[in-house]
């Protein structure tokens, strides 16, 4: 057998570097970015992208800032990896302390990994040895919601509830998950019904499933504050959350909150749940945590869950060898520090009015726009074949990628989403600009939006 080559010959010319790399598609290669700066990317094609998702709401501050590439190559300088079993590094500790010294919230200890299914677990793992440390080691059940994402590893992937993403590995999952109706009342509410009778209804069914699956095997609850890609930017309904967090005190479960996508200020206060009035026990961030300049997500806990550590073994039983990257950890200080230098999570609401207004004015009328919905700079378009039925398009005509798609040759990024849960179907564009998106730069996503809700419109009647 001939050796791996070790060389450093050139790789076939011409063919610049575009074979060995696995996507996500076998047929289709993905767009070459050459560049990234503030609001924009650059194609190799030399085409620019405004980039109103930044990528998938990760980059919060703008793409190619170089405060945050100085912080990362200093970093870097100084101590560039430990390993956290046995050391700690002022890098880590100070971005902790960065995001919860003072907590009104009673967030005491944060943990920081490379990826948002990494924090998922370390969420879904913590909640699990807290019961067992209090001696209640039947706690295993999970219960999430239908229309959820948390992630793609395999407990990750159990708890989320996108059937398609499932199929190949139904005999990996974690059995001890069951799923009860999202807050998403433009498919879930009845005709007629109130937000009150609504957010009632889905209470009570939460309590129906705690009792039925008994309330004294439930580990945890999670949910995402505000739901993101798989059902578009659905805020909870007034009281829901801060009905959860009564039931799940009642039945001794552990609330945790996915705020992996719209955390760290996308929806207009630092946390999500800060519009809720409710605190969660463990609540997950990761994309606007780091915003894109490193790999980096973690999970705050509550004082009373590391409480039960104190008390018992007296470690976390948990641990990966890249966890509190310093280089990481240093980006994301440096990300958080200019979003509370520069106010831009205020800006974020501010901001976030202009799009609200943008989207309404210019999209209502258009025939296929079934609701427009969000909080601070986290939009979504939901598309609908007709609106007083709210009927969507077959899943075979993917109305919401043919959107995104023409958005994109016309100059602007939005990010896809469509999930049929029961019959149940969202089909819906994403916008999550940067924060530090202007005014013109809205106007232009929503003009070039219109333009191609109205291509496809055209081109599927
Ligand atoms: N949770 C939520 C709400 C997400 O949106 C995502 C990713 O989109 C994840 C978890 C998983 O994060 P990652 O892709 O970084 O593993």
């Amino acid at each position: 057998m001939a050796p791996h080559r070790d060389d450093d010959t050139p790789v076939q010319s011409g063919k610049p570097h575009a074979e060995h790399l696995l996507h996500r598609s076998l047929v289709m290669h993905p767009s070459m970015v050459t560049s990234a700066k503030g609001t924009h990317l650059t194609l190799s094609s030399g085409q620019r992208i405004l980039d109103a998702c930044a990528g998938a709401a990760v980059a919060v501050i703008g793409h190619g800032n170089d405060e945050v590439h100085d912080a990362l190559l200093a970093q870097a300088r100084k101590v560039s990896y430990v390993h956290t079993q046995s050391y700690t590094t002022p890098v880590a500790e100070e971005l902790a302390d960065f995001i919860l010294q003072g907590s009104p919230h009673g967030l005491e200890k944060a943990f920081f990994v490379g990826s948002g299914s990494e924090a998922v677990e370390s969420a879904l793992k913590l909640a699990r040895q807290y019961h067992y440390e209090r001696g209640q080691p039947e706690r295993l059940h999970v219960v999430s919601r239908k229309q959820s994402y948390h992630g793609n590893t395999m407990a990750t992937m159990s708890v989320s509830y996108n059937v398609a993403r499932k199929v190949p590995y139904q005999g990996f999952a974690y059995p001890h998950v069951s799923y009860v109706t999202p807050p998403y009342a433009y498919r879930y509410g009845l005709a007629g019904e109130t937000e009150a009778a609504f957010t009632a209804r889905l209470l009570r069914e939460l309590e129906d499933e705690f009792l039925r699956v008994g309330p004294d095997t439930v580990m945890a609850f999670i949910a995402e504050t505000v739901i993101g890609a798989t059902a578009g930017c659905v805020a909870p309904p007034r009281g829901y959350l801060a009905g959860v967090r009564a039931l799940c005190d009642q039945y001794g479960i552990l609330l945790i909150l996915d705020e992996i996508m719209c955390g760290t200020g996308r929806t207009g206060t630092f946390f999500a749940f800060e519009q809720e009035d409710v605190v969660p026990d463990i609540v997950t961030a990761a994309k606007g945590l780091g915003g894109g300049y490193a790999a980096i997500a973690g999970i705050y806990v509550r004082g009373r869950v590391i409480d039960a550590l104190r008390q018992g073994s007296k470690a976390y039983n948990h641990g990966h060898t890249y966890q509190a990257h310093p280089i990481s950890c240093a980006a994301s200080l440096a990300v958080q520090k200019i979003i509370r230098r520069d106010n831009l999570v205020s800006r974020c609401r501010t901001m976030g009015k202009v799009l609200e207004r943008l989207l309404r004015s210019r999209l209502s009328d258009l025939r296929t726009v079934g609701e427009i919905r969000g909080r601070g700079l986290f939009w979504a378009v939901e598309f609908v074949q007709d609106r007083e039925t709210r009927e969507t398009f077959d899943p075979s005509v993917g109305f919401g990628n043919r959107v995104q798609q023409e958005a994109f040759r016309r100059g602007v990024a939005v990010y896809p989403g469509a999930g049929t849960v029961d019959g149940v179907r969202g089909d819906h564009v994403l916008l999550a600009p940067p924060f530090t998106v202007t005014e013109e730069e809205l106007e232009t996503v929503c003009r070039v939006l219109r333009e191609a809700i109205e291509a496809q419109e055209a081109a599927v009647a």
